[in-house]
């Protein structure tokens, strides 16, 4: 049989072949002019996506080394923090802060719910620094209203607390304004929708979070936000970064121009369509209790128990999708559509996916 998987992951996702190819370069040191333009390049992309005119920092580091280095940078010990939590990953803000010594306080939704945004502003007080939440759960495929938190927040009395987003698993996908939606912080990584491989992540600061990066100011030698912008104003890293993930969004960002971006989010939100309307129809539920608020990234599927037989069976099919996160492992899996995935990828997963619905023998 020939081996040619079709993958719908969440996370590191399907490369496409250019981008690939990209990364099949010599080395290339960091302290020179080629590695500048790239980087150059790359930083201006980003902040195209991310709708803004602030600096994008690129991190060498994962999603969640990310969230942490904005811990860093913003917060000091006491400082308090409210994170809305709808899924694992935003519990994994929380457990990323409370080492720090921030007074974190969590407003706790049911799985498969939105965030709500009252409830949310019911917790803050005139101590709270920050609001920081996901943008799009990537453990329960549902896709939080960031304008209606961001709105909300910003008539608050001073502008209200700062506002962070994490965007890993929307950026490139889901439709972020940074700074039309007010938001103060914005991260993402290389490996979801930008379809490159692990190894960068990117930080965009407002302003008045750039104000209080100069406050704090963090004296921690890597992830120093001051020393990283001023690194980053002569399109270098102050320590030796990840070069060929960085050749790798170089090239994905050009796919993306290619496509256009408005494309690109339509094709996202037309493949998440497609997999709803068809998981549905087969007798399958959506995780998320609202189809109005899925993610347009990746559809989790709720099959209590039997989580890992699909999974599994989609794979001896050559269909790789991404499994449950835990503790959902053992009843949900999930449909990857970020990233580089086609309509032709989406119907060949949900025709093999009805063949393993109609003879389920997992029970
Ligand atoms: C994947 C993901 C992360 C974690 O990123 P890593 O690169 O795995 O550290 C954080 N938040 C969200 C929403 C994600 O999807």
């Amino acid at each position: 049989m020939i081996d040619k998987e079709i993958q719908l992951l969440v996370g590191p996702t399907a490369l496409p072949n250019r981008v690939m190819n990209a990364m099949c370069h010599p080395a290339i040191s960091h302290r020179g002019q080629y590695y500048y333009d790239v980087q150059k390049e790359v930083c201006d992309g980003v902040k195209e996506i991310f709708q803004t005119k602030q600096d994008v920092l690129s991190l060498t580091t994962s999603g969640t080394g990310a969230l942490e280095a904005v811990i860093q940078n913003l917060f000091k010990e006491n400082d308090e923090l409210i994170v809305p939590i709808t899924g694992e990953f935003g519990r994994l803000i929380q457990h990323v802060a409370e080492p720090y010594g921030l007074k974190v306080k969590t407003v706790n939704f049911e799985y498969g719910e939105t965030a709500n945004v009252e409830k949310t502003l019911a917790a803050c007080t005139d101590k709270t620094k920050a609001v920081f939440m996901v943008h799009n759960e990537s453990s329960t495929g549902v896709l939080d209203d960031i304008q209606a938190f961001g709105n909300a927040i910003a008539k608050l009395p001073g502008g209200g607390p700062l506002f962070i987003v994490d965007g890993v698993s929307s950026v490139g996908g889901a439709d972020v304004k940074m700074d039309e939606w007010h938001i103060d912080v914005l991260i993402t990584a290389s490996q979801k929708c930008l379809m490159a491989p692990p190894g960068l992540a990117f930080v965009a600061l407002s302003d008045r979070a750039w104000d209080v990066v100069e406050t704090v100011a963090n004296d921690r030698y890597y992830f120093n936000f001051r020393k990283d912008r001023k690194y980053i104003h002569q399109d270098r890293t102050v320590h030796t970064p990840a070069t060929h993930t960085l050749l790798a969004v170089h090239e994905s960002l050009k796919t993306i121009r290619e496509e256009g971006f408005a494309n690109v989010l339509q094709r996202h939100e037309a493949l998440s369509a497609y997999v709803r309307k068809t998981v549905q129809s087969m007798g399958l539920c959506l995780f998320a209790h609202q189809e109005d608020y899925c993610s347009p990234t990746l559809t989790c599927i709720s099959v209590p128990g039997q989580a890992k037989y699909y999974v599994a069976k989609l794979k001896e099919n050559n269909i790789a999708v991404g499994g449950g996160k835990s503790p959902l492992d053992n009843d949900t899996f999930r449909i990857g559509t970020m990233g580089y995935v086609s309509m032709n990828d989406v119907v060949a997963c949900m025709n093999v996916l009805s063949k393993i619905v109609e003879k389920n023998d997992a029970n």
